[in-house]
C-alpha cells in the first residue's frame, strides 16, 4: 500500500512517497521517493500575492468611480443650494432647471425655479402696490398742502365765500385720504388670515342689507331679486362688503335714474351660491376689464377722481371673493351698463333647495 507525506526541512517542503516492499515472508522494506514542493510553493505564494494586490487595486478603482459617481449625482444639488444662498441675499434672477432634466434632482430644481418666479412676481406686485399706494396718497397731500399756502398767504383776501370755497376743497381731499387710508386697511385686513368662518345664509343677508343698499341708491331704482340658496361659510361683514362695493360702483358709473338690480340664487347644480349686481350705466371698455380688480386700477380715471373714489373697491371684492373660495367675472358693454357675477361654493345643507318655487322676492 503505497502511503504520502508532506514532511519540511531547512524550510523546503517535500512530499515523500512510501512503495513497501513485500516478499512472501512479509514487509521487506520500503522505497521512499522525495520530491521538492518549492516550486509549486513558490508559484502558489505568487497567485496568493497577485490576487491580493489585484483585490486591493479593484476596492480603489471601484471607490475612485463611485466617489466620482457621488459628485456628478450631488452637483444639482450643490448647485441648487448656491441658488437658495443667492435667493436668500435678494437674487430673485437665479434658475437652476436644464432643459429636460429628468429623475428627481430635476423635479426638484424645476420646483424650485417655479418656486423663485412666484416669489419675483409677488416682490414686483408689493412693490408696485407700495409706489402705487404712495402716489394716491400724495396727491390729496399736495392739493391740502397747497392749500393751506394759499390760506395762509391770504390769497383769499378775506373774502369769506373764496374761504369757504377753499374749506370746503381742503375738507373734500381729507376725506378722500381718509377713504383711500381706510380701503387700503381693509385690503390688507382682508388679504390676510382674519376672517371669521361661519354658516352665512346670503339671500338672508341681502334682505337685511336692503335699507343699505337703498340708501346708497337713493338716486337709481334698485330691484332686489331673492332666491333660496345654501348656506356658504365665510365672513358675513366682509361678504357684506362685497354687496356693497359692487352696489355703490353701480351707482357710481351711471347717471341718476338709472336702474341697479342685485340677485341671489343657487347654481344650477345647487352646490353653489350666485350673486350677480348689474347696472345700466357707462360700461367699461374691453380693453379695461382685466385690469379691473388691480388695486387703484380706473377704467375711467376722471369720473373715479370726481366720484371720490379709490380705486380699491373692486381689489376689495376679489381678495374677498377668493378667500372664499370663490370666483368673480364681469362683462359689461360701454354705453348700456355692467354685470358682476360672483359664485361661491355652498356648504351642504338640510334646508330644502327649490330654484323654481323656492322663496323669490322681487321689487323695485
Ligand atoms: P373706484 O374707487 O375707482 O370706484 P373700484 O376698484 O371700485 O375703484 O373700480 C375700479 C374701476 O372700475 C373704476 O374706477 C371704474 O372705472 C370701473 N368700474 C367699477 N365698477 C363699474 C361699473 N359698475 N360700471 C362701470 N365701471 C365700473
Amino acid at each position: 500500500r503505497e502511503e504520502s507525506e508532506v514532511v519540511s526541512s531547512s524550510g523546503t517542503r517535500f512530499l515523500l512517497l512510501v512503495e513497501p516492499l513485500s516478499t512472501n515472508a512479509g514487509t521487506a522494506g520500503a522505497v521512499v521517493l522525495g520530491a521538492s514542493l518549492a516550486r509549486g510553493d513558490a508559484l502558489r505564494a505568487t497567485v496568493r500575492f497577485s490576487f491580493l494586490i489585484g483585490a486591493i487595486l479593484g476596492a480603489i478603482l471601484v471607490g475612485l468611480a463611485a466617489s466620482r459617481l457621488m459628485l456628478l449625482a450631488l452637483a444639482p444639488l450643490d448647485r441648487l443650494v448656491q441658488a437658495t444662498r443667492r435667493v436668500a441675499g435678494g437674487d430673485l434672477s437665479v434658475r437652476v432647471s436644464e432643459e429636460g432634466a429628468a429623475g428627481e434632482v430635476g423635479q426638484l430644481a424645476r420646483a424650485f425655479d417655479a418656486m423663485v418666479v412666484r416669489l419675483e412676481e409677488v416682490f414686483e406686485a408689493q412693490r408696485r402696490f407700495v409706489a402705487d399706494a404712495s402716489h394716491e396718497l400724495r396727491t390729496p397731500l399736495t392739493a391740502i398742502s397747497g392749500m393751506l399756502e394759499m390760506l395762509e398767504i391770504g390769497a383769499d383776501r378775506g373774502d369769506p365765500v373764496q374761504k369757504g370755497r377753499v374749506l370746503r376743497a381742503l375738507t373734500h381731499e381729507v376725506e378722500r385720504m381718509a377713504r383711500l387710508l381706510a380701503g387700503l386697511l381693509a385690503l390688507s385686513k382682508f388679504e390676510g388670515d382674519e376672517r371669521k368662518s361661519e354658516s352665512v345664509q346670503l339671500d338672508e343677508m341681502v334682505s337685511d342689507l336692503r335699507p343699505v343698499l337703498e340708501a346708497l341708491t337713493r338716486d337709481h331704482e334698485i330691484r332686489l331679486i331673492i332666491e333660496n340658496v345654501p348656506p356658504v361659510r365665510g365672513d358675513r361683514d366682509q361678504l357684506e362688503q362685497v354687496v356693497v362695493n359692487l352696489v355703490e360702483n353701480a351707482t357710481k358709473y351711471s347717471v341718476p335714474g338709472g336702474q341697479v338690480t342685485a340677485t341671489i340664487g343657487p347654481s344650477v347644480a345647487g352646490d353653489r351660491v350666485i350673486l350677480q349686481v348689474s347696472d345700466t350705466g357707462v360700461g367699461i371698455a374691453a380693453e379695461a376689464l382685466p385690469h379691473l380688480f388691480e388695486p387703484f386700477y380706473r377704467a375711467d380715471a376722471s369720473r373715479s377722481r370726481r366720484t371720490g373714489g379709490s380705486g380699491l373697491g373692486l381689489a376689495i371684492v376679489h381678495s374677498i371673493v377668493q378667500a372664499h373660495g370663490g370666483k368673480i367675472e364681469v362683462a359689461s358693454v360701454v354705453g348700456k351698463g355692467s354685470s358682476f357675477t360672483i359664485e361661491l361654493p355652498a356648504v351642504a345643507n338640510d334646508r330644502a333647495l327649490s330654484p323654481a318655487g323656492g322663496r323669490s322676492s322681487q321689487d323695485a
